[in-house]
């Protein structure tokens, strides 16, 4: 992304990255990287300023949703839970990500979603509730954390007793934005997870024939408006 000018005395790079402009810190001949610049220049700004505060829950990686597994099939037996939401992903500074706000907001109270990355925090400080003592917002950490979530629908499948992982009440709206969304979709599309919808676009980089395949194949889809989206992924 490029910086913004104001900011851009304050961008220090060193490694791999880089952009005109921004002081690059290079490692001396033993490899040591010298930031004292990077400390000087900090000090000399204003330290941050609280701009907010509250509290959110977090730490539903897979370890604590297999703890609470007993409570979580109890309440899809008996029609607590409908369904799964997995909202995770990223986020952006785009308009258009509102969309993601907007559909937490209005999704049924009995439907849970399972995050994990940027994505949440677009939603996840609101009042979204608990069913039952289980908090309507499981969130399993960053991106790299939706592995934990690939585990509890393997672990769903398993206890549920399924063949087939579409086969569990959990829909798949997820955003992305870098590389590494893509990279997690891949491994989604391995586990055999079918109908998952991108936004707030499908990515650009997709040749028409590689997104002909990803929609004739594995039902990808982008999103609509939220009220019908939600009016669709409940259909389901
Ligand atoms: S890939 Fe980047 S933007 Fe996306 S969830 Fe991970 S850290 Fe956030």
């Amino acid at each position: 992304m490029p910086p913004k000018k104001e900011h851009i005395d304050r961008i220090y790079t060193t490694g791999a990255a880089g952009y005109p402009g921004c002081e690059h810190i290079e490692a001396d001949e033993n490899g040591n990287k010298d930031f004292s610049k990077v400390i000087e220049r900090a000090k000399e700004l204003n330290p941050p300023t609280q701009i907010e505060e509250g509290k959110i829950v977090g730490g539903f990686a897979h370890g604590q949703v297999f703890a609470l597994a007993d409570k979580v099939v109890e309440a899809v037996k008996n029609g607590a839970i409908k369904k799964f939401f997995v909202m995770a992903g990223c986020d952006g500074r785009m308009k258009s990500r509102d969309y993601y706000t907007e559909f937490a907001e209005k999704l049924p109270e009995d439907t849970v979603i399972l995050t994990a990355g940027c994505a949440k925090y677009r939603y996840n400080k609101l009042e979204l509730g608990d069913i039952g003592g289980i908090p309507r917002i499981l969130d399993a950490g960053q991106c790299n954390d939706s592995y934990s979530l690939a585990l509890i629908a393997l672990k769903l499948k398993e206890i549920f007793e399924l063949e087939d992982v579409n086969e569990l009440p959990i829909a798949y709206n997820i955003a992305w934005y870098e590389q590494k969304a893509v990279i997690v979709l891949l491994a989604l599309l391995y586990l055999g997870v079918k109908n998952i919808h991108l936004g707030p676009t499908l990515p650009g980089f997709l040749s028409e024939n590689v997104a002909n395949v990803l929609i004739e194949s594995f039902g990808i889809g982008g999103i609509g408006t939220v009220d019908e989206d939600i009016e669709m992924f409940m259909a389901r």
